[in-house]
């Protein structure tokens, strides 16, 4: 990949042609012909060639602007038609990939739909429609998770006007699984009670800032050891222990120095 290829982050594509003038203008093509996508045969012929204009990420304040020149192919084999397969570039979109998810991550950090719109030439109905595409993807491939074995559980002050929210934390991989508005087992329920692969949970870990011996039973996890940890503000530290197989409990208080 020449130095230039690699600045485009496409790896399918090389470069033919650039013109820079309002923006940053790239005419490309792909680098091999793949076989048959259906079964595999090499070569296939070239049955035709489509054009296609997308936008390309932003080069310093210029956007650029790829002009594609796209084969449709014909395999001899198996007698299919298909179009050019690309990574990073879907099928009938008229952004890139990397483009859409720049867009994404400028709302997402509080960059204006208003102002996306003059930087990214699009409308503030795309802006959303494209936020929109991946918050439901991030929520898709976060809720396919299975809970972790190791699971601790914190509650921390988040807002005057939502109150207390829970930090799950996967604590074997170290990395936080989830963070949820409130903090009674009430208003947790929902959420437990739909988390998928909770039966796998072994050990919880549940830091909590009132003095509440919890109960294994009604927060739908059923681990093998489950500690509570209660901080109080005289640096008093209270644990509860319970276990899950021959229910006996410990709650010892260790004074703070
Ligand atoms: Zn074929």
């Amino acid at each position: 990949m020449s130095q230039i290829d690699s600045i485009l982050g496409l790896p399918d594509l090389s470069i033919e042609q650039v013109k820079r003038s309002e923006h940053v203008e790239v005419w490309c093509r792909p680098k091999m012909r793949p076989a048959c996508i259906y079964c595999e045969h090499h070569p296939v012929r070239i049955k035709s060639t489509h054009h296609r204009v997308l936008k390309h990420t932003r080069q310093g304040n210029q956007l650029m602007i790829l002009h594609l020149a796209l084969p449709k192919y014909h395999c001899p084999e198996c007698n299919h038609y298909f179009r050019h397969p690309l990574r990073g570039i879907r099928p009938r979109l008229r952004a890139t990939e990397s483009y859409r998810l720049e867009v994404f991550e400028a709302h997402d950090g509080g960059v204006s739909q208003r102002k996306l719109t003059l930087t990214h030439n699009i409308g503030s109905a795309t802006v959303e429609r494209w936020y929109q595409h991946h918050i439901q993807r991030r929520v898709s491939e976060l809720s396919g998770r299975d809970c972790p074995r190791i699971l601790g559980i914190d509650e921390h002050f988040f807002s005057r006007k939502k109150g207390f929210a829970t930090t799950f934390v996967d604590l074997k991989n170290h990395k936080v699984f989830d963070v949820v508005l409130g903090r009674s087992e009430a208003s947790l329920r929902r959420y437990l009670s739909q988390l998928t692969g909770r039966d796998r949970v072994q050990f919880v870990v549940w830091i909590s800032l009132k003095p509440i011996v919890r109960s294994s039973n009604s927060t739908f996890l059923k681990p093998r050891l489950l500690l509570t940890v209660f901080m109080s503000s005289d640096s008093s530290i209270s644990i509860s222990c319970k276990s899950g197989t021959n229910k006996t409990r410990l709650v010892e208080k260790i004074e703070g120095s």
